[in-house]
């Protein structure tokens, strides 16, 4: 892939004029009460926009277009092969518009250029594209009845689904949730985070020119407190597919609780435990793959290895290399192709982050400080070690590039150590012994377990979380379980 130069990304980021309105039954239009708010390139730390505002009364509105061309049959009712070609219509358009998408999800996110280039806008594009091409295969079943009896088991859209997303992979997340949403059937109105709405704005006029029909999807942009909770209490929206904290997934259930007991997935927190045996085939590789796990997205990532667990006898080792590794992790300007780590979402939240560190100092060693001073929103790796056991930075989800390490002396207490978490996303295991490398994925409480690798897969396999990281999984033709109601036809045959 050509990456370019920096001086490429910045002409393109001085030039760039996003769109900033919400996209409605197939229009973009301002908020009803024409309210705007500022988002800011965490980077360079300067507003990058004004954007339309979305609340109650634009929500009301995208869920009557979406209920009404739902019922029309127009998407709803559409053949999956004619669905399917939108789909992929839209997938060429992403490709099409993939530096664009990609200098977008950098400039609202602080990420680096390279890695929305390489991972967030393909793997945002990879998703539509499966989903699409997964549909017209996708068959019923026939029960197995006496032969005056014939019972159909079928699938069918739910109706009208609001997607609600966070902002540390904006666009790959949101279409982690449209693909198969789309795909099934479904009328979707995406909530993109206040932090990160451009992507998804811009998203919205390409699915119109790929020939979604207007209503289908909608975008809203605009706060939880406001568009969000308008959508996740309206008594018109059968499913909320959710990616963002555990915090958050809690007040949707009550909300669809309170509600009309909409369906709700979650996709939310993580503490995830990374476990390194003595017998690991190779310490270096799984030093950069810890690191990488850890560091990437700026340690802004749900299933980041936040919790590493060492055999003591390995640990000394194991902590040197890694420090080792972590050098390939520095903060950077995002534009420049060469940056690895960029900055945080803003300053809000890396305040949130000082904090953690501030506390782990007093119940733990800092083995390295990723605190440098020079940007408000930039931290780079940061390592504690010897932690007091409970202490808040081993707990707790801090959403940064921080790693908390524990030392472990047998199998059976790094297994308590890692399921001792009220999270549940994903774990690691690195051993050459087959054996105890099943015996800990079978035991291990986590949506994945990776075995000498983190975080490895593709849009074959579900991801989603035990516990309080969530329900239902995203990706994977499991997904398409959330977006579709299953329905018995049992038909009564004249003998
Ligand atoms: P968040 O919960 O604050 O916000 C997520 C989304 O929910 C945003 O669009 C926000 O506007 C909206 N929202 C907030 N309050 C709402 C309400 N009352 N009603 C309806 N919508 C509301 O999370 P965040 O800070 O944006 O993202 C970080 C979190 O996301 C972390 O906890 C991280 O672990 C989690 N995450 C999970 C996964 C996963 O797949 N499990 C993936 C990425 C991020």
């Amino acid at each position: 892939m050509n990456f370019q130069h920096l001086s490429y990304w910045q002409d393109k980021a001085n030039q760039a004029q996003p769109e900033t309105r919400l996209f409605i039954n197939g229009e973009y239009c301002q908020a009803q009460d024409g309210s705007t708010f500022e988002i800011v390139d965490p980077a360079a730390q300067r507003a990058l926009a004004q954007v339309a505002r979305g609340k109650k009364a634009d929500v009301d509105h995208a869920v009557r277009g979406a209920r009404d061309v739902f019922e029309s049959g127009d998407w709803s009712q559409a053949s999956p092969a004619k669905r399917k070609a939108v789909l992929n219509r839209l997938a060429d358009l992403m490709e099409q518009h993939h530096e664009e998408l990609a200098l977008l999800e950098t400039l609202d996110t602080g990420k680096p250029i390279r890695h929305s280039l390489r991972d967030d806008i393909p793997g945002a594009t990879r998703a539509i594209r499966w989903y699409a091409e997964a549909i017209d295969k996708v068959y019923g079943e026939v029960a197995t009845t006496g032969v005056n009896d014939l019972a159909m088991i079928v699938r069918e859209p739910i109706g009208v689904v609001a997607a609600v997303v966070p902002w540390n992979f904006p666009l790959l997340l949101a279409c982690w949730k449209l693909g198969p949403a789309l795909a099934a059937g479904n009328s979707v109105i995406l909530k993109p985070s206040e932090k990160s709405p451009l992507t998804a704005i811009r998203l919205a006029g390409l699915a119109k020119e790929a020939g979604l029909p207007d209503g289908v999807f909608s975008v809203i942009p605009g706060f939880g407190h406001e568009a969000g909770q308008a959508l996740s209490q309206h008594p018109d929206v059968d499913a909320i597919a959710f990616t963002g904290s555990t915090r958050t997934g809690k007040q949707l259930l009550k909300d669809a609780g309170d509600s009309n007991m909409k369906r709700v997935w979650l996709e939310a927190g993580g503490k995830s435990a990374n476990i390194v045996f003595a017998d690991c085939p190779n310490l270096q590789q799984a030093a950069a793959t810890t690191a990488a796990g850890i560091f990437y997205n700026q340690g802004q990532v749900c299933i980041a290895g936040t919790r590493l667990l060492l055999e003591e006898s390995i640990a000394d080792e194991f902590i040197a290399l890694l420090k080792e590794q972590a050098k390939n992790w520095q903060p950077g300007n995002p534009l420049d192709p060469e940056t690895t780590m960029g900055t945080l979402i803003d300053s809000a939240h890396a305040d949130s982050v000082h904090s953690f560190i501030r506390d782990g100092e007093t119940q733990g060693k800092l083995a390295l400080d990723g605190r440098d001073g020079k940007h408000p929103a930039a931290i780079g790796p940061t390592i504690f070690v010897d932690t007091t056991p409970n202490a808040r930075v081993g707990r707790e989800e801090i959403f940064g590039p921080v790693l908390v390490v524990t030392r472990f002396s047998s199998e059976a207490q790094a297994l308590e150590l890692a399921n001792d978490s009220e999270y549940g996303l994903g774990a690691a295991v690195w051993t050459r012994d087959l054996s105890r490398a099943h015996r800990m994925s079978r035991r291990l409480k986590a949506g994945s377990v990776f075995v000498n690798n983190y975080n490895d897969g593709d849009m074959t396999v579900p991801f989603g979380g035990y516990k309080q990281s969530g329900n239902g999984r995203d990706k994977s033709l499991h997904a398409l379980e959330k977006f579709s109601e299953l329905k018995t036809i049992w038909i009564a045959l004249e003998p």
